[in-house]
């Protein structure tokens, strides 16, 4: 499966990175992001396989904005 961060959208309330250290952290720019993810160019987001959701799961549960998304490959 695939985890989707749709950057833009994130307004930096640190939620994912408390609840998913493993996959998140907060960078200077003021935003979360997927660590060890790659960029999607057309869609201007970050995207990790995973073959565990793991607490990724909860991290799609408590964005405020919904700009984490799960795609079952
Ligand atoms: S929970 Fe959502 S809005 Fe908050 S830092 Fe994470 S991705 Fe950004």
């Amino acid at each position: 499966m695939k985890i989707i961060h749709q950057i833009e959208k994130c307004i930096g309330c640190g939620s994912c990175v408390a609840i998913c250290s493993e996959n998140w952290e907060m960078r200077d720019d003021g935003k979360a992001h997927l660590i060890n993810s790659k960029i999607n160019k057309k869609t201007n987001s970050q995207e990790l396989e995973v073959k565990e959701v793991g607490c990724n799961q909860e991290a799609v549960e408590i964005c405020p904005v919904e700009c984490i998304k799960i795609k079952n490959n």
